[in-house]
């Protein structure tokens, strides 16, 4: 299981099995209307071979998180602070020189629409090859090999002539396949992957989803794997992390977080997702408001604005105590342990049934 046990905050050093731990991570950008505080104390770890799942809707910090982490944050507007230690090594205060030789070496990512990542004006081989052979020394023939090599693995038909087509000649489903094979190709350690399946159609989603987990057995990589979608993320995390306005506030294994949430915002979140084989009707519950703006977050509990359970904690403890997420098995919120359980028994789990 990918281990989730140090409190926010916390500057602990990495466990035993930990490949990548984040530490009480700030990300604040400098804009003209004042100072976005993108991720505000964040602190996490994903073991090698494991899937870490990150949860939330846009603005929460997800995508920032890991694009911090692979260092494709502008240096000149963005502010970074902690620590994220890849194997003991602090990735917020390497150079980016050392940082170019890690990216799409020891640490790959896969966008969530390939036509960003891959350009048109060169063939798919070329785009698979070439990383290969800055971080390998290989030669142009070698590189190739890879690059059919890699075709192959993720699927795609007739890898040797596929090899020399260009992006358009792919559909989306191929396209994104090989952004796969791109990102591997170096069989990296850490791969993060954000929304990778949100723009393509329901088969082609759970294709890619398999292909991914097949890879990560033959790999052994150690996956981040972003999405607003907890459907996705029951079938491909062992671990999940659910954000809201720049900082954790509930994490758990992906069994006991989807199992028995204890946070207003994921139960607000599984509310409102429709259900595989779900009662069609039960009708979705969508979280009232929207979220906070990054620029001025709400004092207290960010989510106190759009939370239905405020009155059942005691004076004005939700929107001036900012409650803070304990160790392990965790959800930052301060209702009791025992409201977190009476209120889902009673109130959420009919709704999701
Ligand atoms: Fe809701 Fe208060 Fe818990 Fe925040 S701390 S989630 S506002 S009950």
């Amino acid at each position: 299981m990918t281990t989730l046990t140090k409190t926010e905050g916390e500057k602990a050093p990495t466990g035993p099995d930990s490949f990548l731990s984040v530490r009480d991570l700030r990300v604040r950008f400098s804009t003209e209307d004042g100072i976005v505080k993108a991720v505000d104390g964040l602190s996490f770890d994903v073991e090698r071979g494991k899937t870490l799942g990150i949860v939330g809707e846009s603005g929460s910090g997800k995508s920032v998180t890991n694009l911090t982490v692979l260092g494709l944050h502008n240096p000149k507007t963005t502010t970074v602070e902690g620590e994220i230690l890849l194997e003991g090594q602090d990735l917020v205060t390497t150079p980016e020189k050392e940082m170019e030789k890690l990216r799409g070496n020891k640490v790959a990512m896969i966008f969530q629409d390939p036509l960003t990542a891959l350009s048109p004006y060169y063939t798919v081989g070329r785009q698979i090859a070439e990383p290969f052979m800055k971080h390998t020394g290989a030669s142009k023939k070698e590189a190739r090999d890879r690059a059919v090599e890699m075709l192959t693995k993720v699927g795609i038909p007739q890898p040797r002539t596929r090899v020399d087509d260009y992006p358009h000649q792919f559909s989306g489903g191929m396209r994104q396949r090989a952004m796969i094979a791109m990102a591997l190709v170096c069989d990296p350690d850490l791969l993060i992957a954000d929304e990778p399946t949100t723009a393509l159609d329901v088969t082609v989603q759970a294709q890619i989803l398999d292909l991914l987990k097949d890879l990560q057995q033959e790999f052994g990589s150690a996956i981040i794997f972003i999405t607003h979608d907890l459907g996705v993320i029951s079938d491909m995390a062992d671990d999940l992390l659910v954000m809201y306005s720049g900082r954790a506030v509930e994490r758990g294994s992906v069994r006991e977080v989807l199992r028995e949430p204890r946070h207003p915002y994921t139960w607000g979140l599984l509310s409102s997702m429709p259900r595989l084989g779900g009662s069609t009707s039960q009708p979705l519950t969508p979280i009232p408001g929207s979220p906070p703006s990054l620029l001025n977050p709400p004092s207290g509990c960010p989510f106190h604005p759009r939370c239905t359970f405020t009155d059942k904690v005691s004076g004005d403890r939700c929107s001036t105590e900012r409650p803070t997420l304990g160790d392990g098995r965790a959800a930052a919120c301060h209702l009791t342990a025992e409201q977190k359980q009476t209120i889902f028994i009673d109130k959420i789990q009919p709704r999701l049934r």
